[in-house]
């Protein structure tokens, strides 16, 4: 099942999307990650990088602000804040 919902890898890189995320945008925590790679596997965009505990990161240029990686994370080690990038724009 999942093979058929999982984008391939870097496919969104066709389609940047970071100038039309939604209101929220994930942040990593990197204090309880266990290295699982759910976060990864899950990511329609793509877009999360990083391969060791306490390292994985977003590529903001192509994240939609799904909350896919927040959700499924086991430790809650991902939160969903506010897309901040309206705002820098405006300045
Ligand atoms: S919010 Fe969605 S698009 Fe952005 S990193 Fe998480 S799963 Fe990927
Ligand atoms: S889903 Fe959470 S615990 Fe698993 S690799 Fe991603 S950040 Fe780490």
């Amino acid at each position: 099942m999942f093979s058929i919902l999982a984008a391939k890898p870097k496919s969104s890189q066709r389609n940047k999307t970071g100038s039309w995320r939604s209101t929220k945008m994930p942040r990593f925590n990197g204090k309880e990650c266990i290295n699982c790679g759910l976060c990864k596997f899950i990511c329609p965009e793509g877009c999360i990088v990083g391969k060791e505990k306490n390292q994985y990161s977003v590529d903001f240029d192509y994240c939609k602000g799904c909350g896919l990686c927040a959700y499924i994370c086991p430790k809650n080690d991902i939160e969903m804040v506010e897309n901040k990038q309206e705002e820098n724009k405006e300045k």
